[in-house]
This record gives C-alpha cells, sequence and structure tokens, in this order.
C-alpha cells in the first residue's frame, strides 16, 4: 500500500498557525512573522535569506509552498492594465489583472480552475471546474503580483476565474490573509467578492462578518431571462437571491453592487432596464442602496453574444438614472490584452 504524505501547506498559514507549524519542527516562534512576510512579499523559499541554507532546505522538501509563478505577463499600451497567467505548483493555470487607478491599485484574483457555474457568456466555465485555489493560491496572485509590479495593492475584486462562494471555506481564509496587518494589510472595505448569485453561501458570508462589499452578477431582472443564460438562476431563482442580498444588506448595512452585463438585443432594451429597476426597488425600497454596474459584454469566440454599441449602452445606463437608480457604465480597461476573464487560460489549454 503506499501512503501519501500531506504536506502541510504554509502560504494557507496565519501567523498562529505557522508558530504551531515551526514550533512542531523544532523552530523558534519568531520564524512565523519571517516566513508570513516573505510570502506577502512574494518570496521563494529559496529567496528567504534570514533562515539557514538548511532550514530552507527541510522547508522545501517538507511543506507545499503554493506561490503561484508569473507564467505570461501582458501590459496594456492603452491605461497600463497588467494580465497576468499564473501557473500553479500542479501545472494549472489561472489569471489575474491588476488595474491602475488615480486612487491606488486593485487586482481582480482567479478562486478556482476553471467553474461549474455554465454562464453561457463566460469563458471561464467552457471547460468546467478543475479545482479550487487553496488560500495560499488565490493569496499568492496578490503577493506575486506586487512584487512584480513594485507598487502597493491596495484593493482586491474577486472576479477572476471561478465563483467564490463555491469555495467560500477557502476564500474567507484568503480574507483574512489578505487583510492580515503582518502582511498585506488590504482593509476589508477596499475588497469586493463577486457571485453568480449561489444564495445560500450568501447567509453564511454573511456570519462570517467582514465588511467587504458583496456583487451580485445579475444579467437579467426576470427568471426566465436569467435561467436562460445563467443555471444557478434554475436553483436559486431571483426571489432567492434578492431575498438573500436583502438579509445581507439588512445586517452589515454594506451597499450591494448588481453586475449587469449588456448582452445585445436580449437585456439590453430600455424596457429591461425599467424592469431593472423595478425588481430592485421591490427588494431594496427607498434611498436606493444598491448601485448598477454595467458591464459591456467582452465577446468570447466560443459564444454568440454580442456586445451592444456604446450609444446603446449610455441610452441604457440614463434609463436606469432617470429611474431614479443609481448606475455607471464600467471604464473598460486592458482592452488591447484579453482582458476578459478565463480567455488567457482557455488560450494556454487549447494550444
Ligand atoms: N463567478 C463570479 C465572479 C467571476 S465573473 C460571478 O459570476 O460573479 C466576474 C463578472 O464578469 C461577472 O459579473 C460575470 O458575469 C462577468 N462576465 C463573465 N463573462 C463575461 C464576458 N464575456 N463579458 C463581460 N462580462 C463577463
Amino acid at each position: 500500500m503506499t501512503e501519501t504524505v500531506i504536506k502541510p501547506d504554509i502560504g494557507s498559514m496565519n501567523i498562529e498557525e505557522l508558530q504551531a507549524f515551526f514550533a512542531s519542527i523544532g523552530e523558534p516562534k519568531f520564524r512565523a512573522k519571517q516566513l508570513f512576510s516573505a510570502y506577502a512579499a512574494g518570496k521563494r523559499i529559496d529567496e528567504i535569506t534570514n533562515f539557514s541554507n538548511a532550514l530552507r532546505a527541510k522547508l522545501a522538501e517538507s511543506v507545499e509552498y503554493r506561490l503561484p509563478e508569473i507564467e505570461q505577463k501582458q501590459v496594456s499600451r492603452l491605461d497600463g492594465t497588467v494580465k497576468y497567467l499564473f501557473k500553479l505548483v500542479d501545472g494549472e493555470y489561472v489569471e489575474s489583472v491588476l488595474m491602475k487607478y488615480a486612487h491606488g491599485n486593485t487586482i481582480c484574483v482567479s478562486s478556482q480552475v476553471g467553474c461549474r457555474m455554465g454562464c453561457a457568456f463566460c469563458a471561464s466555465t467552457i471547460g468546467g471546474k478543475v479545482r479550487d485555489l487553496t488560500p495560499s493560491e488565490i493569496y499568492g496572485q496578490v503577493c506575486a503580483a506586487q512584487r512584480d509590479s513594485g507598487e502597493r495593492i491596495g484593493g482586491i475584486v474577486m472576479m477572476g476565474i471561478g465563483e467564490p462562494l463555491d469555495n467560500l471555506d477557502n476564500v474567507l481564509k484568503f480574507l483574512r490573509l489578505v487583510n492580515d496587518e503582518n502582511g498585506l494589510n488590504i482593509g476589508y472595505r477596499h475588497i469586493s467578492l463577486s457571485t453568480c448569485g449561489v444564495a445560500d453561501k450568501i447567509y453564511e458570508l454573511k456570519k462570517a462578518d467582514l465588511p467587504i462589499t458583496l456583487s451580485i452578477s445579475l444579467h437579467a431582472a426576470t427568471d426566465e431571462a436569467r435561467s436562460a443564460v445563467m443555471p444557478v438562476n434554475r436553483k436559486y431563482p431571483l426571489d432567492t437571491l434578492l431575498t438573500a442580498c436583502k438579509d445581507y444588506f439588512d445586517s452589515t448595512s454594506r451597499r450591494i453592487s448588481f453586475e449587469y452585463t449588456l448582452l445585445y438585443g436580449q437585456n439590453d432594451k430600455l424596457e429591461d432596464a425599467a424592469r431593472l429597476a423595478s425588481l430592485l426597488r421591490k427588494y431594496f425600497p427607498g434611498k436606493t442602496p444598491v448601485h448598477i454596474n454595467l458591464i459591456r459584454l467582452n465577446p468570447v469566440k466560443e459564444r454568440s453574444f454580442a456586445t451592444p454599441d456604446d450609444s446603446r449602452a449610455y441610452a441604457f445606463c440614463a434609463e436606469l438614472e432617470r429611474l431614479g437608480m443609481n448606475a455607471t457604465l464600467r471604464r473598460r480597461l486592458g482592452k488591447d490584452i484579453d482582458a476578459a476573464c478565463g480567455q488567457l487560460r482557455r488560450k494556454r489549454e487549447t494550444t
């Protein structure tokens, strides 16, 4: 019988867990903070120079060190957006996008290799889900990108490959790691988590009580239209989802953001805007505590959806505003560098 030895994944550990780990291998407690800050700095084991050669060699053979490696990097000539293709220790790939805004740098990270949610317009789900990312792999995308860019990353959006609420335990661990003052110290208020609408996990997320922003990928205002493009809606229809959102808002007072990808001819007519406004009003009456983020579809080669032109997109946004909603049309960053989620990984897997 062969025995598989499970090596400890030390990049997923917080300071207390690292202290226990180092104690277990006969090392002093202060190694925990040294390791934690080395991982946050995006260093490989052989670069942790405040550890002896012997300790580095011992770690290299006895632990999992899952810091992603930059396999490919594209920089937008238009706006400086950087797209990373990261290679994971088992040879899988994920993507992250570093966006530069006047108020600071924000990174979009992946939470799974692939995705099992099946949204009809999305490239990330085409081959299904391969596996969940570990906390260290989600966190490591931020650490490696910050090291590479040489500039502080102050914000995170969980809008890369994968469905974060389908990997909630690891995502919660990641959020606590990235917020830790011994490392990157990124404030929860600068972190958004985007979900296709796994309603029962929204209640669990609420219980974690972290003041992050919740974004819901809505994309349609009727069950019929939503189920046609997002299979998750058959399990958690709009009423179930929006009831969960309302509960989340009522107990956290955090404004919810609704993403709405404009699909030409399918959900981008002015009457769709009116339906969207009245749907959200029903659950969030009064001074609307919600924000609608309109996204122009990034066409995906394997899919047949089309993008509305800018004037149609602006008209949709204006209609929502006229109806008293708080809406913005998302700026397009990195148009020249495959910025739509999942497209770079797919290219790599299919060539
Ligand atoms: N699984 C999560 C997060 C990843 S997707 C979620 O569904 O929210 C991040 C956002 O990009 C989602 O709103 C998603 O619906 C949207 N998206 C996916 N494919 C897209 C495409 N081709 N063009 C524009 N937006 C897309």
